[in-house]
């Protein structure tokens, strides 16, 4: 299985080579040259099956001949035996027609665990193989920052450092990756958004001279390997709902479109998906993309889903680029106009591409606060501040077909926002025992400009202080 560039310009590589890479050395991101295929009897045949033996069938046919399904088993295995539930990630029913997926049973609590424990062995396999060091550059909207840490701590031949936008997450986010005490992680305070930390790190991996001198990667979902671990979750869960005799609806929170576009992918390998709802909070950009056809830049306000306060959805050039029918260079001249102008329309093809699969709702914070009370009310659920927008998003839009299951994945616990929870549903959730104690753990925070130079700097003496 080779890796080909969103943007056409980049040789295409083995799928190891395209998790080390992390993004493409000419700005695209990598996606599988063919999408592999299942048959409905493959895909009738996960039914019943343990989650990591699902997940090893499934990275597999990403990684084709470069990993034995042995191999792949023994690294789904190990990735999810840390997870508090045993189905890794259960299915709760809310109502007659809608499900949650709980995705936050691992050891952070949000479903960036999901991937990231499965990347780092990934990493740690390629990298013995190789014989290399990497420096790991992650931009955190605050999840994806302390699954990273989680899952990279103390490895050989891994260094890692996260930007996270200063005050922009919640304090248990936070704590997440600031209280690890390993030698090869820095977490780094910087001004400015999450798209800041993010064009920040997208910066680095252009800047071709420092990118090898440091040997740079990325866990972002920009990485494949992201991706290609999140496809499991949506086969899991529509194969105990009567997939694939069955068609089934996701609603997927979203805000760097990673997830869903997972889901995307999996409807690309034969699911029978009906359709994908996209629920955003008031940063609509992806919203009104499906919407209005005009994928546009706004500011970024701060919402109870700090997740999702992006405006710059990564994970949409892999979208684009499906939808233009894999024409690498009109992806390259649209990603380009959109970073220089801010804007770009959507050619009205390619939206209605897009809108086989894809509907889509922005949830304002006083619908994402009733979303929480209601479903505690009628359901006895105490769900977080992101999931709470899927829900509202899946009963705005609802399935095509009203007998569809809808599954909306719940993409954090509620006590990783214990003050939105609190708020909006008058309980507060409590900690479950695997995270307790994290209040009382002494922090490590650098803090920088929001600035690359001074973030090669002290990437550059990190690299070479632990040499
Ligand atoms: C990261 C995150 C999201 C958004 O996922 P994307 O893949 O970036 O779209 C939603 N909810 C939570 C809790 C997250 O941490």
């Amino acid at each position: 299985m080779h890796y080909i560039s969103t943007r056409g310009d980049a040789p295409p590589i083995g799928f190891f080579d395209a998790v080390l890479a992390g993004l493409a050395p000419d700005g695209g991101l990598y996606v599988p040259e063919v999408w592999p295929l299942l048959t409905a009897d493959e895909i009738a045949g996960f039914a019943g099956r343990p989650y990591a033996e699902v997940a090893a069938d499934i990275l597999i046919r990403f990684a084709g001949d470069s990993l034995s399904h042995a191999d792949a088993l023994a690294i789904t295995r190990e990735a999810y035996a840390g997870f508090t539930h045993a189905a890794v990630t259960p299915l709760t029913q809310l109502d007659a027609g809608h499900w949650l997926l709980e995705l936050h049973h691992g050891p952070t609590l949000a479903f960036k665990d999901v991937a990231m424990q499965m990347l780092a062995r990934l990493y740690e396999r390629a990298l013995k193989a190789r014989r290399r060091t990497l420096t790991i550059v992650c931009a955190t909207s605050g999840d994806t920052g302390g699954a990273a840490v989680e899952a990279l701590r103390g490895r050989a031949n891994l260094r890692l450092v996260v930007l996270f936008p200063e005050g922009k997450i919640s304090e248990v986010q936070r704590r997440f990756m600031t209280t690890a005490t390993d030698a090869n992680v820095r977490c780094v305070a910087m001004k400015g958004t999450f798209d800041d930390c993010q064009t920040i790190v997208k910066s680095l991996f252009q800047a071709q001279g420092f990118r090898e001198s440091v040997d740079l990667s990325g866990v972002n979902s920009i990485n494949w390997a992201r991706i290609a671990a999140q496809v499991v979750y949506y086969f899991t869960a529509a194969v105990a709902l009567g997939a694939p005799h069955r068609p089934i609806a996701f609603t997927v929170p979203t805000g760097n479109f990673g997830d869903a576009f997972a889901g995307y992918v999996a409807w690309k390998m034969g699911l029978p998906i009906e359709r994908i709802v996209l629920a955003t909070n008031s940063n609509d950009i992806l919203a009104r993309a499906i919407g209005e056809g005009r994928y546009a830049r706004g500011p970024v306000q701060a919402t109870q889903s700090p997740a999702m306060d992006i405006q710059i959805a990564s994970n949409f050039e892999r979208l684009y680029f499906e939808a233009v029918d894999r024409d690498g260079l009109e992806t390259s001249r649209a990603m380009r106009a959109f970073s220089e102008t801010g804007a770009i329309d959507i050619p009205p093809k390619a939206l209605a591409a897009m809108r086989e699969l894809f509907a889509a709702a922005g949830v304002s914070e006083a619908d994402t606060a009733r979303a929480i009370v209601t479903t505690l009310n009628e359901s006895g659920a105490l769900i977080d501040p992101h999931t709470a927008v899927g829900v509202a998003a899946a009963r705005r839009v609802g399935p095509l077909h009203a007998t569809t299951p809808m599954v909306v994945l719940s993409t954090a616990h509620a006590a990783k926002f214990p003050e939105a929870v609190t708020a909006a549903a008058g309980v507060a959730p409590p900690m479950p025992p695997s995270a307790q104690g994290l209040a009382e753990r002494p922090e490590r925070i650098d803090r920088l400009p929001g600035d690359i130079e001074a973030v090669k700097t002290y990437i550059r003496d990190f690299a070479e202080g632990s040499r």
